[in-house]
């Protein structure tokens, strides 16, 4: 059984970026330059935006956090938008989701530049996906797929089961795995809380990603010999020996799946690093696309 070492696969794409800004501003241009926009103060978002941050700053990019109070109104919320939109210094940032329950999530989403889209969540951007022409692709199926593509997983032909059909996750990755180029050439099934039987549907699984939510959801009993496991899940749960009470745990019950797959991703530190990693890359790219046009 292989480990997929998403942390490892992160670091060295952040050193290949880092040796690519040093590249650019030895020869005298500003680096990339990345925005995350944070509204309120839940402690997860908090945690994602100063990861973000402090990665940024470690590969040399420009990074900064502008920080909303929760009170901020969508008028407020869309005029920051246009600003950033407009600030040609800036190549690309994200808003960090969930926002508060008043702020309509579409409508800030769709206000983004396609071009500074590094999140991949705008329709321009998913749609250009589908069509395979060059955009942003959402940054966890994009670490999920470079993942496959540097641990040389064999997809072609293979049946994946992706369960979650959400359009940050399951829904954008089935796309990309069943499209015809590296990394795909899968045939698809993705599950959801409607589907029937999945038992019976993870079992005929050559590849199995679990992007539901539920901690270790999916046991042995649920896995063929040999699969490859892929658990985008992220789950808190208690954890009495722990200073902070709690520990993350994926969708898989890793301890007992482990010991029938072939490759699986621990959590953490399998595609949650990658998930920040693909960022960088697609700020790297509007910087590029940018200075390029
Ligand atoms: P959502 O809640 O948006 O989607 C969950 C999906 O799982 C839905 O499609 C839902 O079905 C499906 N589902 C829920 N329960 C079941 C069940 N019992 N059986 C089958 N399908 C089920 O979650 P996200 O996609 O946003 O996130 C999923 C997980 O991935 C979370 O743990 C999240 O923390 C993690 N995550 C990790 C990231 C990373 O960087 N590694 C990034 C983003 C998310 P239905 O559509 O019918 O409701």
């Amino acid at each position: 059984m292989i480990i997929i070492d998403g942390k490892h696969t992160a670091e060295e794409i952040y050193s290949e970026l880092r040796k690519e800004t040093e590249k650019i501003v030895s020869s005298g241009k500003r680096p990339p330059s990345l925005v995350a926009i944070l509204v309120g103060n839940d402690p997860a978002s908090t945690h994602y935006v100063r990861s973000k941050e402090k990665i940024a700053k470690k590969i040399g990019f420009s990074s900064q956090t502008i920080h909303f109070p929760i009170s901020i109104t969508q008028e407020e919320l869309l005029q920051e938008i246009k600003k950033l939109n407009n600030n040609p210094d800036i190549d690309g940032y994200i808003v960090q989701l969930p926002l508060p329950k008043h702020i309509d999530e579409q409508e800030i989403i769709f206000a983004i530049n396609p071009d500074k889209d590094i999140d991949g969540f705008h329709p321009l951007n998913l749609g250009k996906m589908l069509v395979q022409s060059e955009g942003f692709l959402p940054a966890t199926p994009y670490g999920i797929l470079e993942l496959i593509k540097r641990y040389d997983i064999n997809t072609v032909g293979k049946k994946v089961v992706i369960i979650g059909r959400s359009l940050i996750v399951g829904r954008p990755l089935s796309i990309l795995l069943n499209q015809k180029h590296v990394g795909g050439n899968a045939t698809v099934c993705v599950a959801h809380s409607k589907t029937k039987n999945l038992k019976k549907l993870t079992l005929s699984a050559d590849i199995l990603i679990t992007a539901l939510g539920k901690p270790e959801f999916v046991t042995a009993d649920m896995v063929k010999e040999g699969v490859v496991v892929i658990d985008a899940g992220i789950n808190q749960i208690e954890d009495k020996n722990s200073a902070k009470g709690y520990k993350l745990v994926g969708d898989v019950k890793f301890d007992e799946v482990s010991k029938k797959a072939s490759y699986i991703t621990p959590v953490p530190g399998g595609v949650g690093p990658m998930t920040i990693a693909m960022l960088m890359v697609n700020t790297m790219r509007a910087y590029k696309n940018k200075i390029i046009s």
